[in-house]
């Protein structure tokens, strides 16, 4: 879930306007809505009617933006911070509903409008957060904030609002404020360069071809196709080309017997970035380490790992890598465990060598065949989309008493997408899920869930929310129903997690209203994933397509057990990148240091053994030059929240036990932004979560 704060602190100057082509009369962004719920009318929003909807919408700011500054007035809550968390209205409302249309339902137009307006909103938004004049305001109002007679909530959108503009560098002087330009202006090129190279290296630079039949040994026959059709795609027609990405990667290891061929492959994954050509990342990756290093110190902070933490429910590095350490201990055990077992299976079948990185896939594959004995088709047919669908709707009905109603008088953006109106206990309306299932050639890959019209409050009245929950699962066909498989099944659960947050969230300041800390954000999403495995919950959702026949007892012994498959590999792998990420992040200065070197010494420090790799190197560790940079660390630190909240049910003897759902609701979903992440949760579970549920569930105790 991706919250559009930048949107409400968007502001700026003048761009130059183009002539709207048509009517403005004729524009739905400039009027209220005439629908139902006033929910977007997708049916009369035209791809003309944008441009003039957001170059009005960032005029319409800058105006609001210009009446606050000059407010002759001393600044106040009411005159600059309510001003300014209530500014941009239309450049909210035509923002949510472009972008969120440019991910489920794009073209080459609305490409083209995307690129022509991110300039603008860019622009538009540097300038709200270096207006000198609109940050002394903030800054007289955050420096008195306790003598105004604020309430809590007020208060912290101070305090946010505050925050936002110190750690954009709004308290600089002039000479650091163009250093810090400078710097990051190098470090959007080095990141620029950084993907372009790191593309190179996955799509083209390498792959493996494989010309004898004899070397596609133990491969299943969709695999082998597939192989047969990139053949085509890079002119070797007649033989099979397996790539470094890993839809095509990850089953030659798991099923490949040609073992020098899978180191092949492996290796060259392993490689990328690192093989001394133009496509070379180690000297980029250590200038942006030591550019944030910089960044970091101008901002008055020890190391950027500090300067990104300090904004989580974490607050300190220390405290993550305690964290991460906590969870090491008993994953590497596991880890040497798993080992073991497909080194017993190496020596049984009288293999000759000790198990390499190249083989893990592989002998896992054989343990969970021979171990758990599952598979995916068994389960597929108690599956149908729409029991899914109507088994999580179940969870939140037991949980939180809301009812959904399927509607089918609302205007939608494609006719395969479904609306349901949420209401509570009382029949009150709490708001819409617009959920959209399969994959078309306009829609990006993946599962996600977002807005077409956050909650907020204007005039003292709440605008109920619209979620909507976006995915790529597999379509019906004319001789069955969309069938989903177990990863999807969780998929939906957990995006469903995420459009209960957005509905429930509650709360009159748009800054602050449902806007947790990132190692926070997984909670809500995580924590439904829980609901999905329960048997109790299994038995009412998955039932046989043709029969109807209820999900067999042994087939959810199958699916629990096979939960803690290779967990230890798993969580070791993401581990060890979580540390190498920090570590790059921990220069308290400028270093020359040799990337690789660097890399072995961290592994080291961890003592990861030599039969895994971090999950992500360092010279094609994507997420920590984009935006996971010193938090790679999230996904676990939220598991520890969802696998403790979700514990608090357990404990009770009751997974649908409605004191319980009432606090999470409350203090969680609703509440969630009120106040520090740790501080939410302790008023939701009265204790500091705890680690023990994480590493039971994971099987690493
Ligand atoms: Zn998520």
């Amino acid at each position: 879930m991706r919250k559009l704060i930048m949107l409400v602190l968007a502001f700026g100057m003048a761009v130059t306007m183009s002539k709207a082509q048509n009517n403005p009369l004729d524009n739905p962004f400039f009027s209220e809505y005439q629908t139902p719920f006033k929910v977007p009318p997708f049916h009369i929003i035209k791809l003309e009617h944008y441009v003039p909807a957001f170059e009005k919408g960032i005029e319409e700011q800058r105006k609001e933006i210009e009446a606050i500054i000059n407010n002759p007035s001393a600044p106040t809550f009411e005159n600059t911070i309510l001003a300014l968390d209530k500014s941009g209205r239309l450049l909210s409302k035509v923002s949510i509903v472009f972008y969120s249309l440019n991910s489920a339902e794009t073209s080459d137009e609305m490409q083209k409008i995307a690129r022509l307006v991110a300039p603008k909103v860019t622009e538009h938004r540097d300038n709200i957060n270096l207006n000198e004049k609109l940050f002394q305001r903030i800054k007289t109002i955050y420096n008195n904030r306790d003598k105004l007679g604020l309430d809590s909530l007020q208060k912290r959108t101070v305090e946010k609002y505050y925050d936002d503009f110190v750690r954009n560098g709004a308290n600089l002087n002039v000479a650091d404020k163009a250093k810090l330009r400078h710097i990051n202006q190098q470090l959007s090129q080095l990141g620029l360069k950084f993907g372009e190279n790191l593309l190179a290296e996955t799509n083209k630079n390498f792959y493996l071809v494989v010309d004898k039949p004899e070397d596609l040994e133990g491969l299943p026959q969709d695999v082998i196709n597939a192989a047969a059709i990139t053949a085509k795609q890079f002119g070797q027609e007649g033989k099979w080309v397996f790539t470094l990405q890993k839809p095509s990667m990850i089953p030659f290891l798991q099923y490949a017997r040609n073992r020098e061929l899978r180191e092949k492959l492996y290796m060259g994954y392993l490689m990328r970035g690192n093989n001394n050509n133009e496509f070379d990342n180690k000297a980029i990756i250590l200038e942006i380490a030591n550019l944030r290093a910089q960044r970091a110190k101008l901002l008055g902070y020890n190391t950027y790992a500090d300067y990104v933490i300090s904004n989580n429910m974490a607050k300190t590095p220390q405290a993550v890598y305690n964290f991460l350490n906590e969870v090491w201990e008993p994953a590497l055990k596991t880890a040497e465990r798993e080992r073991d077992a497909m080194q017993v299976m190496i020596d049984r079948k009288g293999g000759d060598f000790k198990l390499a990185p190249w083989d893990w896939w592989f002998y896992a594959e054989k343990v969970r065949k021979e171990k758990f004995d599952l598979d995916e088709s068994e389960l597929k047919p108690y599956f149908k989309l729409e029991n899914v669908r109507d088994g999580m709707f179940y969870v939140a009905t037991q949980l939180y008493g809301i009812t959904f109603t399927k509607r089918t008088d609302l205007p939608v953006y494609h006719p395969e997408v479904e609306v349901f109106e949420v209401k509570d206990q009382n029949e009150n309306h709490v708001g819409l899920l617009y959920l959209d299932y399969h994959p078309r050639p306009g829609k990006r890959v993946g599962a996600w869930c977002g807005r077409f019209r956050q909650q907020t409050y204007e005039n003292g009245k709440r605008i109920t929310p619209i979620v909507n929950i976006v995915t790529n699962f597999t379509r019906p066909t004319a001789a069955a129903p969309a069938l989903l498989t177990w990863d999807e099944v969780e998929t939906l659960f957990h995006e469903f997690g995420h459009a209960l947050h957005g509905l429930f969230t509650d709360g009159p300041y748009d800054r602050i209203a449902g806007s947790v800390p990132r190692d926070m954000v997984e909670l809500p999403s995580q924590i439904m994933e829980h609901w999905s495995s329960q048997p109790q919950v299994l038995k009412v959702y998955a039932r046989h397509y043709q029969t109807g026949e209820v999900i067999p007892d042994a087939l959810i012994e199958k699916l629990q057990k096979s939960q803690t498959f290779n967990q230890g590999f798993a969580t070791v792998e993401y581990i060890a990148a979580s540390i190498l990420d920090l570590d790059w992040h921990s220069f308290t200065e400028p270093r020359r240091v040799d990337v690789v070197e660097f890399e072995n010494e961290s592994m080291k420090r961890i003592n990861l053994i030599p039969e895994i790799y971090p999950r992500y190197r360092s010279t094609y560790f994507n997420h920590i030059v984009g935006g996971y940079a010193a938090g790679y660390y999230v996904y676990l630190w939220a598991e520890v929240l969802d696998a403790d909240a979700f514990n608090a049910f357990i404990e009770t003897g009751d997974i649908f036990n409605k004191e319980v759902a009432e606090r999470f609701r409350k203090h969680i979903l609703s509440d969630g932004g009120n106040n520090d992440g740790m501080a939410q949760y302790l008023k939701f579970r009265g204790k500091s979560p705890s680690i023990e549920p994480l590493l039971k569930n994971r099987g690493l105790k």
